[in-house]
Parts: C-alpha cells; sequence; structure tokens
C-alpha cells in the first residue's frame, strides 16, 4: 500500500480555550494530542498547515443567521438566562471566553480541509479540532455549537457528487444527519449507543432519510460493552455494503474518541487498536477522505487514540513507549501508547452474536435500495473563498532561511533518517 499525501490541521490557540471546570469537554486534549504527534515525530510524515479562521458567513452556509449574529456578539456572563434559552444555550452548551473564536479556528480548519481535497493537494486531510455532530441549523446541542462537519461537508459537495459520511463516535451524528435527511447526495452513517435514553437519544435503525433522501441515512444502534471483534465485524461489513451500492467520491470519518473504554461518559470497550481498525479500513479504501476528532472526554485516552490513528493514516509504526513529551504526566504510571484494559471499568458486551447479524441484514436490505447510487448533474462550480494559505502567512522573516509555511510543508521520505531538514533546501517539494 503506498503512502499517501496527508494534511494535517494545527493551531497552538485551540487548545487554549475552557468550557468550565466541570465540563467534561476539554479543548486543551488538542495541545496534549498534538505534542503527543510531534514527540513521535509524525508530523515530518504530513504537510501541517495553520488553519484558515471561518468567519460567520463561513458558518451561514448552515446555520441561522441570528444564531450565528448571536455567537458572535455575546460572552459570558453578560446574557440573560432567557436570552441564552432561546437559542439553547447553557448547561452542556455554555458560553466561555472565546467561544466564537473557537468556533471559527475549528470550522475553519475543517473548511480548508475540504478544500484542499477538492482542489487534490492532498489525499486525507486530518483535523482533530473537528468532529462537532451535534451542532444543529438553529442552535448548540452536546457540547457542540457550530457543525463544522456539515459546513466541510458542504464545500466537498461543489466537486463531488456524492459524500459518504462516517461517525464512530459512541453518540449518533444526528446533526449531519439531519442537515442531509432529504437529499441523496451524502450518505450518513452512524455506529453508535443507543436506548435507555442514551443522548442525543435518536439513531434508531429505522431513520433512513426522507424524500430524496430515503435509504441514504443508516444508523447501527448498538448496546452498551461491544468489544473489538463484534465492533469491526459489524464496521467492515456496513462499510463494505455502502462502498458497494453507495459508490462515494469523498468521504468524512468523525472519529469520535469516546468509544474508547474507559471513557468518562461513554459506554463502550474498544481498544485502540480496535477503534483504529476502522480508520485504517476508510484509509485503504483510496478515496480523498477528511478525518476530524469529535468526543473524547478521558484526556490521555483521546491524546494517545488521535495519535495512533495519525500514525497508521502516515503509515507509520510507532513504538508502545511514549517518547519524552511536556505532558509526560499524562501518561502515568505505565507511559504506553496502548494503556492496560484492566485498569478501566469492565462493562460486559450486550450485544448478542443474533443482534449483530440482524442489524448487519437490516443495513444491507437498506443499502441495496440505492444501488443505483445518484449520478448528480454538476453545475459551475461556486469560486473558492478561501485566501491562499501562503498568501496569509506573516510578513517573511529574512533572518530565517526557510519560513514557517515551507517548513510545514516538509515531509519527510520514509527512506530518510536524518532529522535535520532545516539545513536541507533541496529537500522542499
Ligand atoms: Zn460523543
Amino acid at each position: 500500500m503506498s503512502t499517501k499525501r496527508v494534511s494535517y490541521a494545527f493551531c497552538e490557540e485551540v487548545g487554549n480555550f475552557h468550557y468550565g471546570s466541570f465540563h467534561p469537554m476539554k479543548p486543551h486534549r488538542l495541545a496534549v494530542t498534538h505534542h503527543l504527534v510531534m514527540s513521535y515525530g509524525l508530523h515530518k510524515k504530513m504537510k501541517i498547515f495553520r488553519p484558515y479562521k471561518a468567519s460567520a458567513l463561513d458558518m451561514c452556509r448552515f446555520h441561522d443567521t441570528e444564531y450565528i449574529k448571536f455567537l458572535q456578539n455575546t460572552v459570558p456572563n453578560s446574557v440573560s438566562i432567557h436570552d441564552q434559552r432561546q437559542f439553547n444555550l447553557g448547561d452542556d452548551c455554555p458560553i466561555f471566553d472565546g467561544l466564537f473564536d473557537f468556533c471559527a479556528l475549528c470550522t475553519g480548519a475543517s473548511l480548508e480541509g475540504a478544500q484542499k481535497l477538492n482542489q487534490n493537494l492532498c489525499d486525507i486531510c486530518i483535523n482533530w479540532s473537528g468532529g462537532f455532530h451535534h451542532a444543529k441549523k438553529y442552535g448548540p446541542s452536546g457540547f457542540c455549537y457550530v457543525n463544522d462537519i456539515v459546513i466541510a461537508i458542504l464545500e466537498l459537495l461543489k466537486y463531488h457528487p456524492r459524500v459518504l459520511y462516517v461517525d464512530i463516535d459512541i453518540h449518533h451524528g444526528d446533526g449531519v444527519q439531519e442537515a442531509f435527511y432529504t437529499t441523496d447526495r451524502v450518505m450518513t452513517l452512524s455506529f453508535h449507543k443507543y436506548g435507555e435514553n442514551f443522548f442525543p437519544l435518536s439513531g434508531s435503525m429505522y431513520e433512513i432519510g426522507i424524500d430524496s433522501g430515503r435509504y441514504y441515512s443508516i444508523n447501527v444502534p448498538l448496546k452498551e460493552g461491544i468489544d473489538d471483534q463484534n465492533y469491526i465485524h459489524i464496521f467492515k461489513s456496513v462499510m463494505t455494503y455502502a462502498m458497494e451500492f453507495y459508490r462515494p467520491t469523498a468521504i468524512v470519518l468523525q472519529c469520535g474518541a469516546d468509544s474508547i473504554a474507559g471513557d468518562r461518559l461513554g459506554l463502550f470497550q474498544l481498544t485502540l487498536k480496535g477503534h483504529g481498525e476502522c480508520v485504517k479500513f476508510v484509509k485503504e479504501l483510496n478515496i480523498p477522505t477528511l478525518v476530524l476528532g469529535g468526543g473524547g472526554y478521558t484526556l490521555r485516552n483521546v491524546a494517545r487514540c488521535w495519535t495512533y490513528e495519525t500514525s497508521l493514516l502516515v503509515d507509520e509504526e510507532i513504538p508502545n513507549k511514549i517518547p519524552m513529551n511536556i505532558y509526560m504526566e499524562f501518561f502515568k504510571p505505565d507511559y504506553l501508547l496502548h494503556p492496560n484494559n484492566e485498569h478501566f471499568r469492565k462493562i460486559d458486551n450486550a450485544n448478542s452474536k443474533h443482534y449483530i447479524e440482524a442489524i448487519i441484514q437490516h443495513t444491507y436490505d437498506t443499502l441495496k435500495m440505492c444501488q443505483h447510487s445518484p449520478a448528480v448533474q454538476m453545475f459551475d462550480i461556486p469560486a473558492n473563498v478561501l485566501i491562499d494559505e501562503k498568501d496569509r502567512s506573516e510578513e517573511p522573516n529574512l533572518d530565517i532561511r526557510i519560513n514557517q509555511h515551507d517548513y510545514d510543508n516538509l515531509v519527510e521520505k520514509n527512506n530518510e533518517f536524518y532529522d535535520d531538514e532545516k539545513e536541507s533546501d533541496d529537500k522542499k517539494n
């Protein structure tokens, strides 16, 4: 398998936002993930880009203008409870310092990732700061304010007749499903825990889309405690049918890490290897793919999961022993990439063999209804609205032989064993 051209969004600032001390969503997990990626040297295998910051106008490609205006102008403690409730803010979705900027960075990275794929600048684009699958047109939901996924998919649809959205977060990808429920241009496929009032309550196997979108929403509702073996079996079976019957030209993969065992909010028993096997499976389909983050509430395991998955996407085997980095204390006591699952709360697998096979059969029956996948007539493609990344760079510093943009774009070849790219100008590509 040849190595893919991988781009990776990173912005230092995005790890500095706080939802609040007791809130389970910690943007700091993005800083820890990035340092772990760097400490394994994986940044040398990808083109790193400082993401575009999405504007209110970009967000309004999907969201209601009044809601985005409210997000843009709101500051903590300045809004009445009544006004917060109007847009479903507060509690799960608090107003915190820099909220709009946080959304702009996460969304901009997904949007720019979609553009890079459209322009064939890479085969895979990773944005661990994206994946806010619950956000709705008129308001936030489940820690998600702006649905970067929907906005990125809308961008992909400028060039791609059919986009497959795949969601392996433990929660149902309801915001994305809702956005594309009536169209056959996007198939949404979500694997999630369903039942017993588990958030967001939706995602039964009978939600299959309506009108032109009938048979293009696929839901795989699972019960608690599912393990690697069963999850991988169901994932690969359903994905194989989806590829065969829908034939997508681009994929968006939401890699929520709350489906990993030991998650603060999750109830599945997947290991990093099981979760990663799904990412690897999608990578090997050889279709342009936007890889996004999502949920994940045990910080150290989120960083482990997304670092391991970055290594799979760049085809680099990395050792289990975590290299020295500034966040070393997070990985106590064993300092291993693949933590010992014996420390985690054990949850028995409530999914019987019979149940799993019945779900697979049901998705097959639904998917075969769309085997004549839509051949969309493409119209004039709207102009790209983002300023080219190079043109956004700061003033060149003449004391530095290679600027940050070019440095980030250096990709180490697999047969390069030395570490000194800065001294070697002829390696630019
Ligand atoms: Zn989740």
